[in-house]
């Protein structure tokens, strides 16, 4: 599991269709740093405890953790091995602003969320069922505050070198990735993955057009000297432009899809994201919650460009091609 001198990845297990989550120990000169934690449950906990024992690291030598965003996989153990290891904890500012309404005032996000499903056209029976979806959530993951805030673009010295935040907007508002200019290597989060497209979504806790956010945050990744790119989910790879094109080049296709959807009559998210994702009625309701977020996040980056026209009353929120 050392993918790189002095890099370990440590994939930890998950209970949802996505598997795995992996999370990086960094050797810093006598200390470690992690980047992400997994999921808050017993099996992610030993697992982890279990990988760092068998790499003779001891718990407290951790003495710091960057998170690259606040998604339950990513950070649902960060209060914890903080506190056992007296370690710096380190954050996008933006990603701390969501914790309290996320997960210690799911309430009234719950209620937040019941209003916006309304005017994106899903029938109230069903509004019910997708509005708990989220609540699972919050039994995986513990509010905490953080030791260090990132905007992007900070250096974090280690092992003689230099970290560098790179803030890349879209899967969440303040995503960020590592890089590591010396050793030509890119934590890439949820942000660039191997073989699955994240999940850009418009929603309450979005930011306001994640879809830009995102293909702009790809830029941003592609101007970098990158030979290795470490994902939190699946398999290292090399360099990543090639998979950065074929990334836009999917969003693209969506977005192409959805004007031909829309070119008779204004049709809302909901009744869109039945058409773009086939057979998405018959999945779990998490599920169907992600595709209506994803579909609106396409439309809101095509309604920006002039490509859909948007129309908004109290009751309903409508995308008709132009
Ligand atoms: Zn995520």
């Amino acid at each position: 599991m050392e993918v790189a001198p002095g890099i370990f990845r440590l994939e930890l297990p998950m209970p949802f269709e996505l598997r795995h989550v992996n999370v990086y120990l960094l050797r810093d000169g006598e200390g470690f740093t992690l980047i992400d934690t997994g999921l808050q449950t017993d099996e992610s906990r030993q697992t982890l405890h279990a990988k760092l024992a068998s790499l003779h690291v001891p718990i407290e030598r951790i003495n710091r953790i960057l998170i690259t965003h606040i998604h339950p996989d990513h950070f649902g153990l960060a209060a914890e091995l903080r506190e056992q290891a007296k370690a710096e904890l380190v954050i996008h500012r933006l990603e701390v602003a969501l914790m309290e309404p996320r997960y210690a005032r799911a309430e009234d996000l719950v209620h937040d969320v019941a209003a916006w499903l309304s005017t994106n056209g899903v029938p109230d029976a069903e509004a019910e069922f997708v509005k708990t979806a989220s609540m699972a959530a919050r039994e995986f993951v513990k509010v905490v505050e953080p030791d260090v805030l990132l905007e992007g673009a900070e250096r974090l010295g280690i092992d003689g070198g230099e970290l560098e935040a790179v803030w890349t907007p879209g899967h969440s508002p303040g995503h960020c990735c590592f890089y590591w200019p010396d050793r030509r290597v890119l934590f890439s989060g949820d942000h660039l993955l191997p073989k699955i497209s994240p999940n850009i979504g418009l929603h309450p806790q979005s930011g306001a057009d994640p879809l830009d956010d995102y293909l702009q945050s790809l830029d941003r990744i592609k101007g970098l000297d990158v030979d290795l790119v470490l994902p939190a989910h699946g398999d290292p790879f090399p360099e990543p432009r090639d998979r950065i094109a074929a990334i836009k080049q999917h969003h693209e296709e969506r977005k192409t899809a959805l004007v031909k959807l829309t070119s008779d009559s204004p049709r809302t998210g909901w009744d869109l994201a039945g058409q773009l994702f086939q057979g998405i009625r018959d999945r779990n309701v998490f599920q169907q919650r992600l595709a209506l977020q994803e579909t609106l996040a396409h439309c809101q980056s095509l309604a920006v460009e002039g490509r859909l026209r948007k129309q908004v009353t109290r009751e309903l929120v409508t995308w008709k091609a132009a």
